[in-house]
């Protein structure tokens, strides 16, 4: 037995029951599928294989416990939107692909409601929709702009929505709020539910999750543990913001952290002052984003930031005291000041996956049986579904609408090596800083700091 290690989050204390200890399980010789990372990405994929080829054998190898990563630490945000689609939209020869995905995500945020539905997972989710408040004057205009172009891009007018000052407000009392763009798209969830539930939906179908087993390499049909090596017909690595933990994999995803608090569970007559009484999600348009949920149990779970450290070090739990973490706290005290007096009762961060080219990306080789999908960035919850229906049906050899999208094979380069990579990722937070700061004390768009900060971010 292994008592579970705890990722420092919100989400790991507020569980249905505390983790429990694991046994550890012999290590079979051989399986069908082995699964290498018990995130969102790795149990759905093990979800879809089953529901499609219920007699296949699957493995899932977990180097902690089930969710220990980002999947068990995120902001909850079940979106209907990804890393990536913004981009295709701007390109012409690229836009009908951009709204397919769009639309693909949009239903996904449904998908993942009816099976946690469907199978009895209780993650709180609350399709509520997001709100992007306009914090600057001339947020408001661009906001109004971008409902229009919106249209002209084939979504419905339903799907953004323009909220004045007065409806914005009513919606979300920030401090500083000159209307917002709604979209319902979205859903409020508890994440670590989410992924427990459905370790335990997988357990119950005979799905073998292999906890406390890192996997330090692998190749065609085997993989190696130091508990032991296993053959496999297929590999499929989903480790996103850890990908660099495998021997040969390094470099393929840049582990960027975000930074996460939470209030104290709030009293009514707070939640009357800030709204989100349907529990919508909610951010601003600054570029090193902010995103909030109001929880099932009335507390305010609030992120941003993001950190790189040198030579792609991946910290297993964030310190309380991390400077960045005070930061986001300050944000949200600005963002909120009736919260002064409220407690933060967690502070922690996670590690998300970026490719280089900052779009997501799955891929399956059917002659090796090698596959793997992530690089979400911090969009992952809802992408992560849609990722593993995607390279089941490759894996499984089914041409369907979903397998010619884009992110099929959009496999990037690899990051540069040290010193470039910190200096790059540096810069990233360096320009998105200094263009946010700016336009907040002059009130005007940051043409030459933003314009950087796009140039970096793809
Ligand atoms: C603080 C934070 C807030 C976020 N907020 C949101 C949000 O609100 N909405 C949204 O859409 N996205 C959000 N994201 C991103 C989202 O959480 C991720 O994109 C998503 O969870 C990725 O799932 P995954 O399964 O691919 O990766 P992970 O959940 O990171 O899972 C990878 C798993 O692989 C395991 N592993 C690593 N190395 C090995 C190895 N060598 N052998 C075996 N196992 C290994 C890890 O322990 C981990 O459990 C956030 C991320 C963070 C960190």
């Amino acid at each position: 037995m292994t008592s579970p290690l705890h990722n420092g989050s919100l989400w790991f204390d507020t569980l249905e029951a505390p983790l429990a200890s694991v046994a550890i399980e012999p290590l079979p010789d051989k399986v069908d599928v082995a699964i290498i990372g018990a995130g969102y990405t790795g149990l759905w994929t093990a979800y879809y294989l089953l529901q499609h080829s219920p007699g296949l054998k699957v493995a899932i190898f977990e180097a902690n416990t089930v969710g220990f990563g980002a999947s068990g630490r995120n902001g909850g945000w079940c979106m209907g939107w990804a890393m990536g689609i913004e981009q295709l939209l701007a390109q012409s020869d690229h836009a009908a692909e951009g709204l397919a995905v769009a639309r693909a995500m949009q239903r996904t945020v449904d998908e993942i409601g009816s099976v946690a539905e469907h199978e009895g997972i209780d993650c709180h989710f609350v399709k509520g929709g997001t709100i992007k408040v306009a914090t600057r004057p001339f947020d408001a205009l661009d906001m109004q702009a971008q409902a229009a172009h919106r249209r002209e891009q084939g979504f419905d007018a339903a799907d953004f929505v323009w909220l004045d000052a007065a409806a914005s407000k009513a919606r979300v009392n920030m401090s500083a709020n000159y209307g917002a763009l709604y979209t319902p798209h979205c859903a409020r969830i508890h994440p670590a539910r989410l992924a427990l539930g459905l370790a335990r939906v997988l357990r119950e179908q005979g799905v073998k999750i292999y906890e406390h087993t890192p996997v330090s390499s692998f190749s065609t049909h085997e993989l190696v543990t130091p508990r032991g090596s296993v053959l496999a017909q297929k590999i499929l690595r989903l480790t996103e913001g850890y990908t660099d933990s495998i021997k040969g994999q390094q470099r393929q995803l840049l582990p960027l952290y975000s930074m996460m608090v939470a209030t104290q569970p709030l009293p009514a007559s707070t939640w009357d002052s800030i709204g989100l009484k349907q529990h919508e999600t909610f951010g601003d348009a600054r570029r090193v984003t902010i995103y909030g949920q109001r929880t099932a149990d009335d507390r305010l779970a609030f992120g941003g930031r993001a950190g790189y450290y040198f030579g792609s070090r991946r910290i297993p739990v964030i310190d309380p005291a991390d400077p960045m973490l005070e930061h986001v706290a300050q944000t949200l005290l600005g963002l909120f000041p009736v919260l002064q007096h409220a407690q933060i009762t967690h502070r922690w961060g996670g590690l998300m996956g970026v490719q280089r080219h900052w779009r997501p990306f799955v891929t399956f080789n059917a002659e090796s049986g090698l596959g793997s999908a992530g690089g979400y960035t911090g969009e992952g919850v809802g992408a992560s579904n849609l990722a593993a229906r995607i390279l089941v049906d490759l894996v499984l050899g089914r041409e369907t609408d979903i397998t010619r999208l884009p992110w099929v094979d959009d496999v990037a380069r690899r990051w540069e090596p040290e010193p470039l990579r910190w200096l790059g990722a540096g810069a990233i937070q360096w320009f998105g800083d200094r263009a946010d700061r700016r336009e907040f004390v002059t009130g005007k768009p940051s043409r030459l700091w933003g314009g950087l900060f796009d140039q970096f971010v793809g």
